[in-house]
């Protein structure tokens, strides 16, 4: 893997992406110092779909160069609701790894690493939980949310119910200063503030209360037109391979008046149409919105432009995909580098939270 060949992939993939209208954009005025350590995760639930590349890989390839990421594939995470399949979640792990690797998240300038593979989370995340009162996890607005849906799948289990004190583990023990949110993540992040000042002021500890980096995500509609969401199974997973993008884009539902080929459609009720915007460049837009509105093109015309533009974009990163797949080694390589770095700025943290606790370390 070089630095250059990764560069090249990521910007052709960001770029095109940024031309999009509803790019992410990262809000100027909170902009953090250059070289603060940056922190953020992905739930390992299977493999990147937009919503997590919108709401998460485009903004860490956009802060590679100026900040020091650690940047996680989050299995632990995973397990809270998919804890009946660990061996699905520890391979989706090493797939969502290739993945953003092949997006151009670059293993050198960042710190990419597999959450299970760094034990010290667990260590902080006990600790945490010694410290914080139920009250304030039972008031993170998700919980209260989820809670109906966890009690009908069978997922309603003390780790979902602690994530958020696991997520400022996962925050604090990098020593991170910053993490890039959306505005609807602000409730998880606050709990984290709380957390890290409750253990600052019980133990005299210097953990950074980390600080929102403010990004805008677009709200993504699902191939259904409904919301994007995982639990509708209606997301839309970037590498699929051509065929089944195929079929996706046959199975997407398009605006409902256009009932004939001859009748006139309206795009922005379309959601094919948002998916244009997401990913061909602007210059196709006018011919889907005049096309649509005219009937001059059927909506066959307008998804086949549109799975071209898609496979246009991912041909690089699917390539490069397979090419790490059909390399484990290179790969295996990479993953352990990558946790090795993690591991040693997260030992290096305990070490400061065990001196300030008064506990002893244990032999290595
Ligand atoms: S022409 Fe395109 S935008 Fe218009 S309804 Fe059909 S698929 Fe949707």
């Amino acid at each position: 893997m070089t630095d250059s060949k990764n560069a090249e992939i990521s910007s052709d993939v960001s770029e095109a992406l940024s031309s999009s209208e509803q790019q992410v954009k990262i809000a100027k005025s909170e902009k953090p110092p250059k070289g603060s350590i940056i922190m953020s995760g992905m739930r390992t639930t299977g493999r990147l779909h937009i919503g997590n590349y919108f709401g998460a890989l485009k903004n860490w390839i956009e802060l590679q160069n100026d900040y020091v990421g650690y940047y996680g594939c989050m299995d632990w995470h995973a397990m809270t609701t998919s804890y009946k399949s660990a061996k699905d979640v520890t391979a989706d792990a090493r797939d969502m790894y290739a993945e953003v690797l092949a997006f151009g998240l670059d293993p050198v300038k960042n710190v990419l690493f597999i959450q299970s593979q760094v034990p010290e989370h667990l260590e902080l995340f006990s600790l945490f939980m010694m410290i914080t009162p139920m009250g304030w996890a039972e008031r993170v607005p998700t919980w209260k949310d989820a809670e109906a849906d966890a009690k009908a799948n069978d997922t309603h289990n003390i780790g979902r119910f602690t994530y958020p004190i696991l997520q400022a583990a996962d925050i604090a023990v990098y020593e991170a200063s910053h993490v890039p949110i959306g505005h609807d993540q602000i409730a998880h992040l606050e709990l984290s503030r709380e957390v890290v000042r409750r253990f600052n002021h019980l133990y005299g500890g210097k953990l950074p209360e980390p600080k929102p980096v403010f990004t805008e995500t677009p709200t993504l509609l699902g191939t259904d037109g409904r919301k994007m969401s995982k639990s509708y199974g209606n997301t839309f997973f970037l590498l699929q391979e051509e065929d089944e993008l195929t079929k996706t884009l046959r199975a997407t539902p398009t605006d409902p008046a256009r009932v004939k080929r001859t009748d006139p459609g309206e795009p922005t009720k379309c959601p094919v149409y948002a998916f244009h915007k997401l990913f061909s460049p602007a210059s196709d837009l006018p011919w889907v919105e005049n096309g649509c509105r005219t009937a001059g093109i059927g909506c066959g015309d307008c998804k086949k432009k549109l799975g071209e533009n898609i496979n246009g974009l991912m041909a690089k990163p699917r390539e490069k995909k397979k090419e790490l797949l059909q390399s484990p080694d290179t790969l295996d390589s990479i993953i352990a580098d990558g946790c090795q770095k993690a591991r040693l700025k997260a030992r290096e943290t305990l070490d400061h939270v065990r001196s300030w606790t008064g506990f002893k370390s244990g032999p290595n």
